[in-house]
């Protein structure tokens, strides 16, 4: 049999796994020889039993007793005894903090009898009916289930009947009519008597913290967090002491720096003549920490001194919970606490410099999502507006603008000076000109991993998604949000990306000092800056995996690189045929002769060169992939719908061309275009098309070269399944490198399973592998990516089919075991194969760890996300 109870003197703070992080700290705290209560903890592994089924785990009573006994021993006083009663509380404390997610009793043991031993001797009647009357009040909401407004509104009746305002106010006749009531709501609720017995009430207390494991608020606290669902919590079985015994008494909280700025100095709140939970409920105001000092100077002085000493023991931002009794101080709970993005860059170096911890483990200590959230412009204290809807935080940042709903009214005002948000049900490929011209997005459908929150991410721009509160009216270019409000085009709102908030008129907004700083205009004497430009560095000097952008324009790619981009990994060239190119695409689908066909290319290719010479005068002396195109040829062809109601109208003076659209719209229709006519398959099926591509390409490294610069192009062929249809495509291409006297490598993505299976017969013909983690997601689950997030991953989320959407975070045990393989079998085949990543997934830190663990040679994301994935790879390598 397991053991299944550890006093806090058989503990240690790196028991959390077992003990939960309030355990290990209590342990941690009394080995210190800090001022703990006797206590002790019921391991998490009981807990996993419990919920397994079948009650408590046989010999868990016995063992509680036994360490029960040990601390009635040690304090000479027996839980719940008539007399002089001992009393605990049981805690409940998961490995990671989940704060007020899970339950915590107090004042176990006191009943009928005993409250009358406590009041003698205390010497404090009122004392022990408060501790009673929250007793039961604490039991019946968490271990009886019963609404907690049933209680609070007994105590604003005694308060009304007894003329006071304040609970301090009620005397020990009142707290005993008081705890006579709520013996009644239990009665009434349950069907019960409260139970007076201590060790019922203890056991009881113990299964309710294990239940509150798997509370509604728990579950999906441990989603958003990502913490895994079957970890269970750890008991903590705690005397007690009192803060609730007079004015010379109290509870507080405290922090060992400023957690929102990282400052040093006395942060915390204390409320005297109170219990627990008072100070954080605000039942009644709290005081600044530091007028503690006038209160209590000895305390204050011994508190402080703990806080120090914790600091330099843990090494780092530690929270506290603490009581005084009667001026003897008391240490609650104590762990490394959380903080802002800002304070933890700022308390990183802060460390490093008083010689606590190394650069290394500096940089352990920020993360990617933190730095990403220091990236994002912010409102500057909007607290007090209240939103008209909310959706989820699918992109942070804050953005303020017009409200258009549609891409092209976005250009337009966009084009006029004006500052637009694009408010849409949903966004699609088509509204993406209208994304990149607007300052946020705004939809009422979809998740956090809809088109619009993945680009916008992407972008670095702040979106608001799925806020199904609106309800959005294209045509009548409006929307409606709850109570009647209606917001015209036109009409101001703002947007928190970072909360979901949506606002009607203008919320002031900042621009973000650390992405001035990456743009290299940033204030230097900040310490803020100092100490992200000191982490980044470290960074750079750790990573292995050298970090590329997904740019398809000269500005992209400008950008980029000053935030560090050594190349591009992913040129889209589709982008190139959007817009008035968008004609040009058209003739070429709709010739019939070779002549048409070739004149068609013809007219696209110096459109195309000149799009390549700016990207490489951009990257010079770096690598750029440019990828052939992707995607399927009706995505530029007008929509099938809509051009046949445009035919049927005009009927006979439809124009030529509409009829031959039409019939080519048709001829393009695909049911399941993501696995039809595209990508590699349009090289080989489309005469021409590749090789005015490899051709443009050609040409632009020529002209670069003639300049003087030194363009480094790589061309990559995408969705290949097959070493065959690569080898024809590399073949012509080869040919045409030639002919214009330039080299660059050829190789391709790893974006379809089959490429991943045969990729040592793929590296023969390919220079480089760069998986393309979108499609790959998509084919290896069969999900579609654009439909399923909406219809049914939230239920697969909850069912726990897995913890994280794979399209935002590898999924390492399938799409990132097929990556092995491509890594493992390329490699045997070509030593010197090159190979990176450009999916959404590049900029996931938890997929750039993936990434640097087999092995690969570069992650490529979206500028925004570059300096993201520095910090990551950095992490990766220590
Ligand atoms: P949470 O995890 O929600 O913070 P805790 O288990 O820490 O819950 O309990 C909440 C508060 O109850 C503590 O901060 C402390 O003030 C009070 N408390 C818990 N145990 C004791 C005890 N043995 N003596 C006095 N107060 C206690
Ligand atoms: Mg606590
Ligand atoms: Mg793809």
């Amino acid at each position: 049999m397991p053991k299944y109870v550890y006093g806090f003197t058989e503990g240690n703070k790196d028991l959390k796994e077992l003990l939960g992080g309030k355990g290990a700290n209590l342990a941690e705290m009394t080995n210190l020889g800090l001022p703990v209560p006797p206590g002790f903890t019921i391991t998490t592994e009981a807990c996993r039993r419990f919920l397994a089924g079948g009650g408590v785990p046989d010999g868990l009573w016995d063992e509680v007793d036994k360490h029960l006994h040990a601390m009635e021993d040690g304090m000479g006083k027996r839980l719940g005894a008539p007399g002089d009663p001992l009393l605990v509380s049981v805690r409940s404390g998961a490995k990671f903090s989940m704060p007020g997610m899970m339950e915590t009793v107090l004042n176990i043991g006191l009943n009928d009898e005993s409250v009358r031993g406590l009041a003698a001797q205390a010497g404090d009647e009122r004392f022990a009916w408060d501790s009673y009357r929250r007793l039961i009040q604490m039991f019946g909401r968490t271990v009886l289930g019963i609404e907690g407004d049933r209680f609070e509104d007994a105590i604003e009746r005694a308060k009304r009947h007894g003329g006071v305002t304040s609970d301090l106010e009620l005397t020990a006749e009142d707290l005993r009519r008081l705890v006579r009531t709520f013996k009644d709501i239990v009665k009434d609720e349950t069907g019960r008597e409260f139970p007076e017995g201590p060790r019922v009430q203890m056991r009881m207390a113990v299964e309710a913290v294990f239940d509150s494991w798997n509370a509604p608020r728990a579950i999906v606290y441990r989603r958003q967090e990502r913490i895994p669902a079957d970890l269970g919590t750890a008991v903590n079985i705690v005397a007690m002491v009192f803060g609730n015994l007079g004015m010379d008494s109290g509870t507080g909280v405290a922090f060992t720096r400023d957690p929102g700025t990282g400052n040093q100095g006395v942060y915390g709140d204390y409320l005297q003549n109170a219990q627990g939970e008072d100070v954080v409920a605000g039942i009644r105001n709290t005081i600044p920490l530091q007028e503690l000092e006038k209160i209590d100077a000895s305390s204050y002085r011994e508190l402080l001194g703990i806080m120090r000493t914790l600091e330099n023991h843990y090494r780092d931002l530690c929270d506290i919970e603490f009581t005084i009794e009667r001026g003897k101080l008391w240490m609650l709970q104590t762990r490394v606490g959380k903080r802002t993005a800002e304070a933890a860059f700022r308390i990183a170096t802060q460390l490093v410099d008083q010689g606590l911890i190394d650069m290394d483990e500096a940089l352990e200590r920020v993360s990617g999502d933190q730095l990403a959230q220091l990236m994002f412009p912010r409102f500057a204290g909007h607290a007090r507006l209240i939103p008209i809807a909310k959706g989820m935080n699918a992109s942070p940042g804050a953005a303020v603008g017009r409200a258009v709903f549609s891409s092209e009214r976005a250009e337009e005002l966009t084009a006029r000076g004006e500052e637009v948000i694009l408010v849409r049900r949903e966004t699609t490929p088509d509204d993406l000109a209208g994304m990149i011209a607007a300052r946020g997005v705004l939809t009422s459908r979809g998740g956090k991993t809809s088109h619009a929150a993945v680009v916008a991410r992407g972008m670095g721009k702040t979106c608001v998604c799925g806020a199904e509160q609106i309800e959005v009216d294209p045509a009548g270019r409006r929307f409606t949000a709850p109570g009647g409000v209606v917001v015209e085009e036109g009409e101001l709102i703002s947007i928190d990306g970072s909360t979901g908030e949506v606002y009607r008129g203008e919320v002031p907004v900042m621009a973000s000092p650390v992405v001035q700083y990456f743009e290299g205009a940033g204030d230097t004497s900040d310490d803020l800056i100092q100490a992200v430009h000191r982490v980044m560095v470290h960074a750079d000097e750790r990573r292995r995996l050298a970090v590329r952008a997904n740019a398809d324009t000269p500005e992209d790619a400008a950008r980029a690189r000053g935030f560090g981009a050594e190349g591009i990994g992913l040129c889209r060239t589709e982008h190139m045929f959007l817009g008035e190119r968008r004609r040009l695409v058209e003739d070429l689908i709709l010739a019939v002769s070779g002549e048409e066909r070739q004149a068609a290319l013809d007219a696209l290719e110096p459109l195309q060169r000149s799009d390549f010479a700016g990207i490489f005068a951009a990257m010079d002396g770096l690598p750029v992939t440019v990828r052939l195109i992707d995607p399927p040829l009706h995505e530029f062809l007008p929509d099938l719908t809509a051009l046949s109601v445009k035919v049927a109208l005009a009927g006979e003076q439809a124009t030529a061309r509409d009829r031959r659209l039409l019939a080519a719209v048709k001829r393009l229709h695909e049911e399941n275009p993501m696995l039809g006519l595209r990508g590699v398959r349009l090289g080989l099926v489309i005469p021409g098309l590749f090789a005015m591509q490899v051709r443009a390409i050609a040409e632009a490294v020529a002209e670069r070269r003639a300049a003087g610069g030194d363009p480094r192009a790589e061309i990559m062929i995408p969705l290949v399944g097959a070493v065959q249809e690569l080898e024809h495509v590399r073949d012509e291409a080869r040919g045409i490198l030639a002919e214009n006297g330039v080299e660059a490598a050829i190789g391709t993505m790893i974006e379809v399973p089959r490429a991943a299976l045969t990729a040592g017969q793929i590296a023969e013909a390919a220079h480089f592998f760069s998986f393309g983690t979108n499609d790959l997601t998509q084919m290896t689950w069969g999900f579609s990516r654009d439909d399923v997030e909406a219809a049914f991953f939230s239920r697969y989320l909850e069912l726990g089919v897995f913890g994280v959407s794979p399209f935002e975070s590898i999924d390492r045990g399938g799409v990132g075991r097929l990556m092995s393989i491509a890594v493992e079998e390329g490699r045997a085949a070509r030593p010197d194969l090159k190979i990176g990543i450009c999916g959404e997934h590049g900029g996931d830190p938890e997929s750039v760890r993936f990434c640097h663990d087999i092995g690969l040679d570069y992650v490529s994301c979206s500028p925004f996300r570059v300096p993201v994935a520095r910090l990551e790879a950095g992490r990766a390598a220590l």
